[in-house]
């Protein structure tokens, strides 16, 4: 049986295989991270349980927007990161696959 290895399935499989970026919090020059200073658990909140506390300490935090884009840039990421939860960035990734050159400060805004 034939494989066709098109560009695009060559492209994905090569995304596959890149390392993840760091986390921009682990930059030096970075501020603080909040959820450094926050309870842990509130970022991955149990089935059912809100999302609301880990969403206002990442929209407290300098780093939302740069953490978001890292979120975005790491496939099968638990917990919320950014202020989004896991279905968000998926919808992100669709929404920024179909409609192509979004940027940060659109999607922040
Ligand atoms: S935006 Fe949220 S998850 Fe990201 S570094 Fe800040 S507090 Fe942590």
């Amino acid at each position: 049986m034939a494989v066709h290895v098109t560009w695009t399935t060559f492209s994905v499989l090569a995304d596959s295989h890149r390392p993840p970026p760091p986390h921009p919090a682990l930059d030096p020059d970075a501020p603080p991270a909040l959820c450094s200073q926050t309870d842990p658990e509130v970022f991955f909140p149990e089935k059912g349980a809100s999302i609301r506390p880990a969403v206002a300490a990442c929209f407290a935090c300098e780093l939302r927007t740069a953490c978001y884009e890292w979120s975005l840039a790491v496939t099968d990421l638990d917990g919320v990161w950014g202020g989004s939860t896991p279905r968000q960035r998926i919808q992100e990734r669709a929404r920024r696959a179909t409609r192509g050159n979004d940027t940060a400060a659109e999607v922040a805004a």
